[in-house]
């Protein structure tokens, strides 16, 4: 499978970081799992295994297995939940790190405030949470999947929100120093960012956030938890079932990538375990049993056609590993 999805889609290895011989485990601050499946930790449920793979609980226990990893060569990439992630059916040769801190914390001014919080807390969660407290700024995020971290990676947004317009700061580990990046270092644009974007110099490891703020509103209680539930209802009517990333390819400007693929003839089509969901196009489905090829050669097939017929070069929304 070529590696043609846009090359700042795909997470590519770093070629400078091989770990010569085998690791000694012995010596990492946390368990590190070998050759771990990794459908077990993506929405897609489906994909290769992780050579290494670790779990950081705690921003401690991260800057702790950074710090292992930089003395290691070894290459890293963090993830969150894996609702936006492709791992290819090769595997990932390196370590696959999950940042879990979910700590926050509100600190209020009148009636406006400011959310600290881990990067690792779920966002739909932390959402209903502080509506259900008479805090607005993260409504818009009911239903949506994955961990803060993703989402200020990748600018998530919806039903009239985004990451971007209620995002203050991030803290992001560089290396192995901490840097606070103000909301305009981010560069956000339609689901891109200078973290998602940004390729990682030559022997340096990946940035972690490690925990953003957010400018949030007092509101009613009510009337935010009245609105997500209409967010709630319009998501649970538009998502088709089963395994998936949400939407595969960003929708390019003016236009949907859904309705291109749809207008395409390619609701419906499949290879091997994966569909493209004959609800809505820009959803490529896990039926049982889809590899990572299974549902390259679906975004290749949307992305080839898409082209042919229209013009339109589709760009992968989600990463590929
Ligand atoms: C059913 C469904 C519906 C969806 N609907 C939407 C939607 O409406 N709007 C939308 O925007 N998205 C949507 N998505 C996509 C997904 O929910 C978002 O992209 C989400 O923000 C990804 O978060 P995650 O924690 O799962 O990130 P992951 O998939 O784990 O990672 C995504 C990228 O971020 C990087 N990353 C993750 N955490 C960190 C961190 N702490 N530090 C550094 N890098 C990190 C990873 O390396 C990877 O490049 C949907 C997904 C599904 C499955």
């Amino acid at each position: 499978m070529p590696d043609d999805n846009g090359p700042q889609r795909v997470i590519a290895l770093n070629q400078t970081r091989h770990p010569r011989s085998k690791m000694d485990l012995s010596t990492a601050p946390l368990p590190i799992r070998e050759y771990e499946p990794m459908e077990r930790h993506t929405s897609w449920r489906a994909g290769g295994v992780a050579r290494y793979y670790a779990e950081a609980g705690t921003r401690a226990e991260a800057l702790a297995l950074a710090a292992w990893v930089r003395n290691h060569a070894l290459p890293l990439v963090w993830v969150g939940r894996g609702t936006n992630l492709l791992v290819r059916d090769a595997g990932y040769p390196g370590l696959v790190a999950v940042y879990r801190a979910q700590q926050w914390r509100i600190d209020e001014h009148g009636d406006t405030a400011v959310l600290a919080v881990e990067a690792g807390a779920p966002m739909a969660g932390l959402a209903r949470r502080l509506a259900a407290m008479g805090w607005a700024g993260l409504e818009w995020a009911e239903g949506l999947p994955g961990a803060v971290g993703g989402a200020v990676v990748g600018n998530a947004g919806c039903y009239g929100g985004d990451t971007a317009h209620v995002l203050l700061s991030a803290e992001v580990l560089v290396d192995d120093v901490v840097e606070i990046w103000p909301v305009e270092r981010l560069a956000y644009g339609y689901r891109a960012s200078a973290l998602k974007e940004a390729p990682v110099a030559p022997g340096a490891l990946p940035p972690l956030v490690l925990s953003a703020t957010f400018r949030l509103t007092r509101d009613d209680p009510a009337r935010l938890m009245a609105s997500m539930q209409r967010i709630a209802a319009e998501r649970k009517r538009k998502t088709p079932a089963g395994s998936s990333c949400g939407s595969v390819f960003k929708n390019p400007p003016g236009d949907s990538a859904g309705r291109l693929i749809e207008r395409a003839g390619l609701k419906g089509r499949q290879a091997g375990g994966a569909i493209i969901s004959p609800i809505h196009a820009n959803y490529i489905v896990n039926t049982g049993g889809a590899t990572a090829a299974d549902i390259l050669a679906l975004i290749d097939l949307a992305r080839s056609e898409v082209l042919r017929q229209f013009g339109v070069a589709l760009e992968l929304e989600v990463c590929v590993l």
